[in-house]
């Protein structure tokens, strides 16, 4: 089964956690991807290799979502590599924790535009030539509606940013048939969050079926919105989270 045959995504974010796992199931429904990455271009390259040695068409770019030049020209290059764009998901985030009067000013500015800046100039970039049928997908978090710990006010502050984005950006999207969501995770398990971290028992205690999410769930509805049963959602925050915030 490839429901996204013929479709191309570009996944910000995809060398690593919940971004590699969601390209990994884009390209296995049948779209070619392209995905960014930060740093780590050993495990970009090495995900790239492992999904064409499997018969999927990846491609990685080094592109800091903090850097609106590079952030336009992956979506350029997305385009000349594949020749469309179907399918933006932003998941290219940091998450600096720190009470909010230890927040230096370069955090501040960092986290804005790695988090916000960087997503706004990504879908601004890809709906300009998206046809109908197109999807933009956000990774929000549902930091931003509940957060049950002090440190993340301004990482709640730019997942709530994302939130109001998506609402706001429906109602230009949806005359072209084009939808844009805001997928909010709870705990998952990846570098950023780790089970077994200092914050794992806690956090655990906190969700109501007792365990971190798997990458592989958040990549199952970012599929599901992604293809064409999708298209009546919009606008929408939608909360995967193992009831964390119930
Ligand atoms: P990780 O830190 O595990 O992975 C982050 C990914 O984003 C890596 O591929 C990294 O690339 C890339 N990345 C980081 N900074 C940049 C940048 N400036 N430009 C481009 N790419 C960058 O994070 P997760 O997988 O946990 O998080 C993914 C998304 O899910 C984020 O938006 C996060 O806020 C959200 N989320 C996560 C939750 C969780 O519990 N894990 C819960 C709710 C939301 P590289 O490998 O090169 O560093």
């Amino acid at each position: 089964r490839t429901p996204l045959a013929g479709k191309v995504a570009l996944v910000t974010g995809g060398s690593r956690g919940l971004g590699a796992a969601i390209v990994e199931r884009l390209v296995r429904d049948g779209a070619a991807v392209v995905f960014t990455y930060a740093g780590a271009r050993d495990r970009a390259d090495a995900l790239v290799a492992e999904l064409t040695a499997a018969g999927g068409r990846a491609l990685a770019l080094e592109a800091d979502s903090g850097d609106v030049d590079a952030v336009r020209r992956a979506v350029a290059r997305t385009r000349e590599a594949f020749g469309r764009l179907d399918i933006l998901v932003n998941n290219a985030a940091i998450a600096r924790t720190a009470p909010l009067v230890d927040v230096a000013d370069d955090d501040l500015e960092r986290m804005l535009a790695v988090n916000v800046r960087g997503v706004v100039v990504a879908t601004r970039e890809a709906v300009r030539h998206m046809d109908r049928g197109g999807r933009v997908i956000n990774i929000g978090s549902i930091n931003s509606e509940y957060v049950p710990f002090p440190g993340a006010s301004l990482y709640a502050l730019t997942k709530g940013a994302l939130s109001g984005f998506t609402h706001g950006l429906a109602r230009e999207l949806g005359a072209r048939g084009i939808t844009i969501n805001n997928i909010q995770p709870g705990p998952v398990d990846t570098d950023m969050n780790p089970a077994g971290g200092p914050n794992g028992q806690y956090l655990t205690g906190l969700i109501a079926v007792q365990r971190f999410g798997h990458t592989r769930e958040i990549a199952g509805l970012v599929a599901y919105l992604a293809g064409e049963e999708g298209a009546y959602v919009t606008g929408a925050d939608l909360r995967i989270d193992g009831g964390f915030a119930a």
